[in-house]
């Protein structure tokens, strides 16, 4: 997200004409005078406006769709396609369908809500593997959406190696909302007991136990699979959020049940990359980020990084 929000810098710096610290300085009040609500990102969009710089005709590359952003054009390859579901709202029939779209820089969930737009899917006019181009789109969040105002066409623009992997964009705590695919710096500060609990080995659902009996509501008797879930609390200077790591993936960082309390001293205190998405716990009533990976931090690529934006 760095990196994007460096590229947007050197975009309004170039079409502007101002040094690139100046426009820093117009974001950094922006955000201030919005008491930080909005993001760096967006800040720099409401500059972007400001200053009477518009990306409105310009074709962008995926990894420069930044959230906020209002009328954007790109060109992407299909590379999934999720099921046509509709839905009935304010007694109108409505559909949706999300598609993925790759290019050589990243790829997005990108929501088509219009039934023309739709129409294409289920016709089989726009399939997986298909290059598409869009215009008037625009993103929330992390997904681009399409609505009756948005063009959708095949492109006869050619696209060689896509990225397919998902991609994770990296923000601050202060900065998560619910979203998918999330990347944080941040250290643990705190790391709670492992909790126990047995689920289905069918659907994966808590089991109960009734009279010395494991059940599952939809299969019955079962024998239960053991499961672990690890809490913890991970700061990156601009807020704090409980991080939840489950079975699956404990094994991938090297803990087990039985070197947990060693490896709770060696994590502790240790600044790291978290990845995974976040998710309001209804109970708590609170945002929590479910762990999908953790990655050591590189610190010569982080050098290089923070000397692209310093200079
Ligand atoms: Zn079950």
């Amino acid at each position: 997200m760095l990196e994007n929000y460096d590229k947007v810098l050197e975009k309004i710096s170039k079409y502007s004409g101002l040094e690139k610290g100046e426009i820093e300085k117009k974001i950094e009040a922006k955000r201030a005078k919005l008491s930080g609500l909005i993001s760096k990102e967006g800040a720099a969009q409401v500059v972007a406006a400001e200053l009477g710089i518009s990306f409105d005709n310009e074709k962008l590359k995926i990894e420069e769709l930044l959230p906020g952003m209002r009328k954007v054009n790109f060109v992407g390859k299909v590379i999934e396609i999720s099921p046509v579901r509709e839905f009935i709202k304010n007694d109108r029939k409505g559909k949706v369908v999300n598609l993925f779209l790759s290019d050589e820089t990243g790829n997005i969930k990108t929501i088509l809500w219009d039934l023309n737009h739709i129409d294409l899917i289920e016709k089989n006019k726009i399939k997986e593997g298909d290059v598409v181009e869009i215009s008037n789109a625009s993103v929330r969040g992390n997904e681009v959406h399409l609505g009756s105002f948005s063009e959708l066409k095949l492109s006869e623009e050619v696209l060689g190696d896509v990225c397919t992997e998902k991609l994770f964009r990296e923000k601050e705590i202060n900065e998560l909302g619910v979203s998918d695919n999330i990347k944080v710096r941040a250290f643990i500060v705190q790391i709670f007991e492992p909790k126990f609990f047995n689920v289905c080995p069918e659907c994966k659902k808590k089991a109960s136990i009734q009279e010395g009996n494991f059940f599952c509501n939809t299969h019955g008797k079962i024998v239960p699979e053991k499961r672990c879930v690890i809490n913890f609390i991970i700061d990156d200077g601009t807020e704090t959020i409980r991080a939840v790591l489950f079975n699956e993936n404990l094994k991938e960082f090297g803990i087990s049940l039985e070197n947990f309390s060693e490896k709770k001293d060696e994590f502790l205190g240790k600044e790291l990359y978290f990845l995974g998405s976040v998710r309001k716990n209804k109970f708590f009533n609170v945002n929590e980020f479910i762990i999908e990976k953790i990655e050591e931090i590189n610190l010569d690529e982080l050098i290089e990084k923070m000397g692209k934006i310093n200079h």
